[in-house]
């Protein structure tokens, strides 16, 4: 019998302002200790002699401002020590987003809006996590909005949606996500549908803005943006509408001159446009790593991160739910009788009949209750897979991380997939 080899502890000394970047291996974990010192990780003090677990994949920094010693346990793709981070600077964006939210709090004012674009892979999700986290740190409440269908950090992919935040990230698993505000897209790219894309971002912060006017500590925080990283023709539109719609006061564009410039010339002369670089530390993710993270995020909403989940599987009568798609086809003109104004095709619902199309799809599920609310600009109350379809009982199998039944019967279609390998059926 073989005897799998038991990996050495790695030990790193990291003097002040360094950073520990590494790697998990495909398939492996990795555990991390402070062993001595402060460090952080994305913005989380870590607690000394706590072990942290990171999964497959998973590229991580560890910084300290002060020196530390941590101890890596488990094979690594690659561990190794920079000198060279931009932290001072995002520190400085903080330091700066904080007076205007002091300056908020004394003037009855709201505090700052703020909007991260560029590129894919430049670490902007990674710079609102820490954003946020040395925002909470300090006591303030800031909203986090998530605008990147691709990655849908706050649901799923295909979604946009917001959060309060009210504690740090956790450090293996990010924020909490209680009480989310969740909106249907139904596709990874938003180029898929642009008009539905921007009506609900423009859904996403009418409902902020009421928020703020009834929660003065969520106003005076203030928000962080995420957004996705189409930057070109129609993606840089959309980057427009969303600051017009949120309001946005600053705008940091990570790694991106010409987008910086462009961003300067269309935006009106309040909007504060800032570039930063990128952090050497951030990891291209070509394009399949990038479909196989969003598997990912779909299962650890049915299945947990740390934590196992045991999502159920139950049977769903068709005519206990209604199915619908948001958007169809445009006819041409000439099919229609003169006269006739044609609803808006991108945002127009129609309804499905479930059938074999829909196995692995990903559903969302409305909060609506009925059809005067309008499934568009309804909350999202979770999801569910199709694993099954069975014509001839007129049901199909779900799985979903509450027991049955449905609590709703408003359904959505999405384009994202999820194949169960762990489902007994
Ligand atoms: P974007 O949102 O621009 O696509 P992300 O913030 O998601 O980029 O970063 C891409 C990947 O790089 C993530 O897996 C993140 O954990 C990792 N990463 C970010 N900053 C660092 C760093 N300083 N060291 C190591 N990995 C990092």
């Amino acid at each position: 019998e073989e005897k799998k080899e038991d990996p050495k502890d790695q030990e790193f000394k990291l003097e002040k302002d360094t950073e520990l970047r590494f790697e998990v291996e495909t398939g492996g974990t990795i555990t991390l200790e402070l062993a001595e010192g402060l460090a952080e990780v994305f913005g989380t003090e870590l607690v000394k002699n706590k072990k942290f677990t990171f999964g497959s994949g998973a590229k991580v920094a560890v910084f300290t401002w002060h020196g530390c010693k941590v101890v890596l346990h488990g094979k690594t793709e690659f561990a190794y020590v920079s000198k060279d981070t931009p932290m001072i600077m995002y520190v400085n964006t903080h330091a700066a987003l904080e007076q205007m939210r002091q300056q908020a709090q004394d003037q009855g004012k709201r505090g700052p809006r703020v909007m991260i674009v560029g590129p894919t892979d430049v670490g902007k999700s990674t710079l609102c996590r820490l954003l946020l986290n040395y925002a909470v740190r300090l006591g303030r409440r800031p909203t986090f909005i998530d605008l990147d269908v691709g990655q849908g950090s706050i649901a799923i992919p295909g979604t946009i949606g917001g959060i309060l935040v009210e504690r740090p990230a956790d450090v293996e698993e990010g924020f909490s996500l209680q009480a989310p505000l969740i909106y249907h897209f139904g596709h990874a790219s938003p180029g898929a549908n642009m008009e539905l894309y921007e009506r609900i971002i423009a859904k996403c912060a009418d409902v902020f803005n009421q928020r703020c006017e009834l929660n003065r500590q969520a106003s005076v925080s203030g928000c962080i943006i995420n957004t996705c990283g189409w930057v070109k023709g129609e993606g840089y539109r959309s980057i427009l509408h969303a600051a017009r719609e949120f309001e946005v006061d600053v705008i940091i564009v990570l790694d991106q001159e010409r987008l910086y410039n462009d961003l300067k010339r269309d935006l009106p002369g309040f909007v504060k446009v800032v570039l930063q670089p990128k952090s050497g530390g951030v990891v291209e993710r070509p394009q399949p790593v990038r479909r196989s993270a969003r598997e990912d995020r779909v299962r650890e909403y049915f299945y947990g991160v740390r934590q196992p989940l045991y999502p159920h599987s139950f049977d769903v009568k068709f005519a206990d739910v209604s199915l619908y798609q948001v958007g169809a086809p445009a006819l041409p003109d000439s099919c229609l009788p003169l006269d006739t104004q044609q609803e808006n095709p991108y945002t127009k619902l129609v309804h499905i009949q479930p059938g074999a199309q829909i196995v692995h799809h990903v559903l969302s599920l409305s909060m609506a209750d009925s059809l005067e609310d309008n499934l568009i600009d309804t909350n999202i109350a979770g999801f569910i897979c199709v694993t099954n379809v069975d014509m001839e009982r007129q049901v199909m199998t779900v799985l979903s991380p509450a027991p049955r039944p449905l609590p709703k019967r408003y359904l959505l279609l999405t384009d994202i997939r999820f194949m169960d390998f762990r489902s007994p059926s």
